[in-house]
């Protein structure tokens, strides 16, 4: 009841103009409402009625986030008195401000407010707002405090979206596709934090457009790392949950589909691997795109799990020699070295995975090395486009030269161990993707072509 009354004091109508401008039914009719629904601190909802206005608002826990939600509806009928200026006591002007409690948890509150405004001479406008507010930091929450700040790169949310609208095939254009891997905290309109699922509004068709917003709701549980850890977990409670246009609840399931009609182009990395692989494999991740890299032998040993994590992606791995010998020099006794201990190496690092693909270093090959590698079941692996940027550090610049490239079938020559290479490649790939092409192994391209 206190609370009510401080409300009304805050307004400080004057008494005379009150007299003048209200009939004293109205006023009654007013302050009983007000009266007769006090605040409480267990959850009831206050009504403040007055005059034209009506603002019913939820009750956190007695905490300063009621205090935030107040001075919310505080702000809205301020805002309300001040567009109706002189005409505060005609009671054709009108604002009601309803609610409904989306989330009341121990660590969160979702609440919506739905505001209808009737101003006369004026269009009705109706404002739906939903707000989230942490009740232990006693603070309002936007989806930047909800979302780790590492949350875009990690591109998590973006591939739920990306594996879901595929695996229910959803049909959108590959320039859309990679609008969803690309998915940005600030695309985000408005959200709802429920006891186990996350409710984001947004375009996920081109995410930064602001109107035509759908629903995603995502279980928390598939988000993990991306929220940060105090709203990661359950937080069970009252639940009144939107209607979400898409519900991702399970960890949606995609096989990659090559459709052979299709752009194919294989992007090969040699000679690593190196300290910038980790890098190249975490972009074609993203894009849900795969690659082959010949590794050179001595590099292979101390970074088995760089190659383990190449494979397990379903990327392929070819030999590229142990040291990077031009092949129709050597011996015998040095070419068996070169190709045997590397295929060796491979083989142990990953728990024994054999390649079947072989590019001689310099790409410097004669009939006896083809025929000497075609024993051992390996393919003569070459490339029909060359970016030359182990000569040329500048990222733009092979990154116009890939771009360049990409035809169907084509085998783009890439070495992951230059930074600029790995730069070019972050810029080319999305382009690469949402132009259509399908980015896959050089065995696969081989098995279509
Ligand atoms: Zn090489």
């Amino acid at each position: 009841m206190k609370k009510v009354i401080m409300y009304h004091a805050r307004r400080h109508i004057p008494l005379v103009g009150f007299l003048l401008l209200l009939s004293a039914v109205s006023l009654v009719a007013a302050c009983a409402i007000a009266i007769i629904k006090p605040a409480t601190s267990h959850g009831r909802a206050p009504q403040v009625s007055l005059f034209g206005y009506q603002v019913r608002y939820p009750v956190a826990n007695g905490t300063g986030v009621d205090s935030l939600v107040r001075s919310y509806a505080d702000d809205r009928v301020d805002q309300f008195l001040s567009l109706i200026g002189d005409a505060r006591y005609d009671p054709r002007n009108k604002l009601t401000i309803g609610y409904t409690l989306n989330h009341k948890g121990k660590r969160t509150m979702t609440a919506t407010f739905d505001e209808w405004q009737q101003i006369i001479k004026q269009p009705t406008t109706i404002l739906s707002t939903t707000m989230t507010y942490d009740l232990v930091a006693q603070k309002q929450l936007s989806i930047a405090d909800v979302l780790a700040p590492d949350a875009d790169q990690k591109g998590t949310i973006g591939g739920l979206l990306y594996d879901y609208f595929k695996q229910h095939g959803v049909a959108l254009s590959p320039q859309q596709y990679v609008n969803l891997l690309q998915f940005k905290t600030q695309s985000v309109q408005k959200f709802w934090v429920n006891s186990d699922t996350i409710t984001f509004a947004f375009n996920p068709r081109q995410l930064d457009a602001k109107d035509d917003l759908d629903l995603v709701t995502i279980k928390k549980q598939l988000l993990g790392d991306v929220l940060r850890p105090e709203y990661a977990t359950s937080d069970p409670g009252q639940d009144v949950s939107v209607k979400s246009d898409f519900i991702i609840n399970d960890q949606p399931t995609v096989g990659q589909q090559i459709d052979p009609n299709g752009k194919l182009v294989a992007l090969t990395f040699d000679d690593g691997p190196g300290p910038y692989t980790l890098r190249v494999l975490d972009i074609l991740k993203r894009y849900r795109a795969h690659a082959t890299f010949f590794v050179i032998g001595r590099q292979v040993t101390g970074h088995a799990d760089v190659v383990n994590r190449t494979l397990a992606d379903g990327n392929e791995i070819g030999n590229h020699s142990w040291d990077h010998a031009s092949l129709p020099a050597l011996s015998r006794s040095r070419l068996d070295q070169e190709v045997e201990s590397t295929q060796q190496v491979i083989q142990s690092a990953a728990n024994g995975y054999v390649p079947t693909q072989m590019r001689p270093p310099y790409g410097s090959v004669n009939n006896s090395i083809r025929s000497y590698l075609a024993e051992r079941n390996l393919k003569t692996a070459l490339w029909n486009a060359d970016t030359l940027d182990w000569n040329t550090p500048d990222s733009s610049i092979v990154h116009d030269r890939i771009i360049g490239a990409a035809a169907d079938a084509r085998i783009i020559l890439l070495h992951d161990i230059h930074p600029w290479s790995v730069d070019a490649v972050e810029r080319a790939i999305p382009e690469l993707v949402a132009a259509g092409y399908q980015l896959v192994t050089l065995s696969q391209l081989e098995q279509y072509r």
